[in-house]
Formats: structure tokens, sequence, C-alpha cells
């Protein structure tokens, strides 16, 4: 990963933690931070927080664990979340309950703290976009409880620097993939594809497979909330994405030669719901940021392997 100046010498909550993408930014600030993880291993693995972090289990939606966890922090980490889309269908309240009431009561704590927020947010805000690359400021039409609930998250997130100068952050995530990705729930087509073509095909893709998305690995992702911990543009949602598209066909065949070259590519009916093509455009976050995707698909890949 890219040398990318992150906080140094705070106490740093991560919830989510032991998750996919929490813990691979635990795993970044571990050695300069006294770092804490709250995480109720839903989804998520105590073997991946790093030794040296402390893990405070519990769930993001009881207070006295929340308050507990965010004692006397300086920067909080917000990645837990409901994050299987099909689990927001089947029960948009529960889900309510995890991505939008958790993620108020975190801010309302933050504020107490004066702690500074990064919160996870995702391009399923976007729905179906017009067009691509889509950016900051184009309309947000989700199509899912995950989806409102993430675009909720990102306006509350916003506002509290508007309204009580709290310093947040919030970067909406495009398809994040690496290591540890295939433990997690979140079903993202990379991780489906590598279990397929390990178990030797078929590999299946939903509609033609022209649908585009916009993989980026999870390092980059990482080195973006390292960024938003110290940027002085808050109160900003970013983009967080490679800015380059790969048709979901291209992905298949890519991964099909990872897993031994011999699995069978067959296609399915698509999912009602599931968009064209999603892009990121990233300006905003190279320009205020200083964000620059590092990882491009193949050697990502390889990563995987
Ligand atoms: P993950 O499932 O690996 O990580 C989520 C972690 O949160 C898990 O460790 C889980 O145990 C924990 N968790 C869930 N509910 C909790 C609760 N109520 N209390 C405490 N801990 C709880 O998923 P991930 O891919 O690492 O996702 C991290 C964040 O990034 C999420 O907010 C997700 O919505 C967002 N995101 C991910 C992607 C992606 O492609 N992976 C894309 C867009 C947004």
């Amino acid at each position: 990963m890219q040398d990318v100046c992150g906080p140094r010498g705070e106490r740093i909550l991560i919830t989510g933690g032991a998750g996919f993408i929490g813990s691979h930014l635990a795993d970044a600030l571990v050695a300069e931070n006294d770092v804490r993880v709250l995480d109720d291993l839903s989804t998520g693995f105590r073997a991946q927080v790093p030794d040296g972090a402390e893990l405070f289990e519990g769930d993001v939606c009881d207070p006295d664990a929340l308050d507990a966890a965010m004692d006397g922090v300086d920067t909080v980490f917000h990645e837990a979340a409901m994050v299987s889309i099909p689990k927001t269908v089947a029960d948009p309240l529960a889900s309510n309950e995890v991505n939008v009431t958790a993620t108020l009561r975190l801010l309302e704590r933050a504020r107490a703290e004066s702690a500074r927020v990064v919160c996870a947010s995702s391009a399923a805000i976007y729905g179906n976009p017009d067009r691509v690359p889509v950016s900051e400021t184009d309309p947000l039409r989700p199509t899912s409880p995950y989806g409102v609930q993430k675009q909720t998250l990102d306006h509350y997130t916003r506002l509290y620097t508007d309204l009580y100068d709290l310093e947040t952050v919030v970067l909406r995530y495009f398809n994040v993939y690496g290591p540890r990705a295939e433990a997690g729930e979140y079903g993202d087509v990379v991780s489906v594809f590598f279990r397929q073509g390990r178990a030797g095909g078929p590999i299946t893709i939903e509609g033609s497979g022209e649908q585009t998305r916009d993989f980026v690995h999870v390092d980059d992702v990482v080195q973006a909330n390292l960024r938003a911990a110290t940027t002085d543009a808050v109160g900003e949602a970013y983009n967080v994405g490679c800015g380059t598209e790969t048709t979901v066909s291209a992905l298949a065949e890519k991964i099909r030669a990872l897993t031994g070259g011999d699995a069978e590519i067959t296609h399915v009916d698509r999912r009602p719901g599931d968009i064209d093509d999603s892009l990121a455009d990233i300006s905003k976050a190279r320009e205020r940021l200083g964000y620059e995707p590092t990882v491009d698909l193949d050697e990502g890949l390889d990563s995987v392997v």
C-alpha cells in the first residue's frame, strides 16, 4: 500500500473492525495508535482483529457497549453495518436499527467526545445512475433498504459538521474486494466467482455479463480512510472507487484463469433491481483528499489468490 500519513498517537475506535474492511484498517493503524474494535462478530471474526488492538465484543445498537467503546476516542471509523442487501430487504426495520439508528447514536456520542467520524457509505445510494462515471452531486435513487439506509447515514453524518461543527467525512465505497472478503456476508461478485472457480465451476454470471462495475482494492479503501482521518476537507462525501470499469464477463474470465482455467461460465437471470453500470468519478477524492488508487485489478486479484 502507498505510504500514507494517517493518524498517529490517537485513541481510535473501529466499529466492525473484525470484518473485511475494518480489519484491514485496524492492521494499518495499530502500530501507531491505541486501537479499539467494537464488533458483535455477526459476520466478522475475532482472529481478524490484529494483535495490539483491543476487541470490545458488543452490538453498536447497544448504547452501553457503544458508550464504553467510545470513551475518550479521538477518531471513529464506522464500518459496522448490516451489509447484506437481501437481509435489509427481508427486514427493513431491524436493518434500519443497525445502519441508521446506531449511526445517529454514534454521532451523538462523538459530539460529546469532539471525536472525528469517518463513515462507510456506499455506491448503492446512487441506485441505477443516469450516467457514468457518477459524481457525488448526481441524484441519489437507492433501490434497496440498504441503499436508503446508507443514504440516510451519509446525510446525517455530513449534517453533523454543518450543525454541530463535528469533523466528519463520508466515504462512498464502490465494489471493494481483496483478501478476507470471502469470509464476509457482502456477497460480492469477486468472492462469489472465486468460490465457484475454486470448486471447479460453474461460474454463474447474472444476465449478459456486459454490466460494468468499479472494483476497488481494499488497500485503496484503507488509504482513503487514512486520508479522511487527517484531511481539513470535512463535512463532505467522497466516492472511493478505482475509476475504471470492468465488465462482469471480463471479471469471470480473469477469475477462471486464476482458479485453474477449467470452470464453465454460465448465465442465469439477473436479479430484479440489479444495476447496469457502476463507475466512480473519483476526481473529488483526488483533489481534496489526495487519494490515488494504487492497485489495478490484475494485481489486486493476484492478492486474493
Ligand atoms: P463485513 O461484514 O466484513 O464487516 C462488517 C463488520 O461489522 C463485521 O465484522 C460484523 O461482525 C460487524 N457488525 C455487523 N453488525 C454489527 C453490530 N450490530 N454491532 C457490532 N458489529 C457489527 O463487511 P465489509 O465489506 O467489511 O463492510 C464494511 C462497511 O463497508 C459496511 O458499512 C458496508 O456497508 C460498507 N461497504 C462495503 C462494500 C464492499 O464492497 N465490501 C461496499 C460499499 C460499502
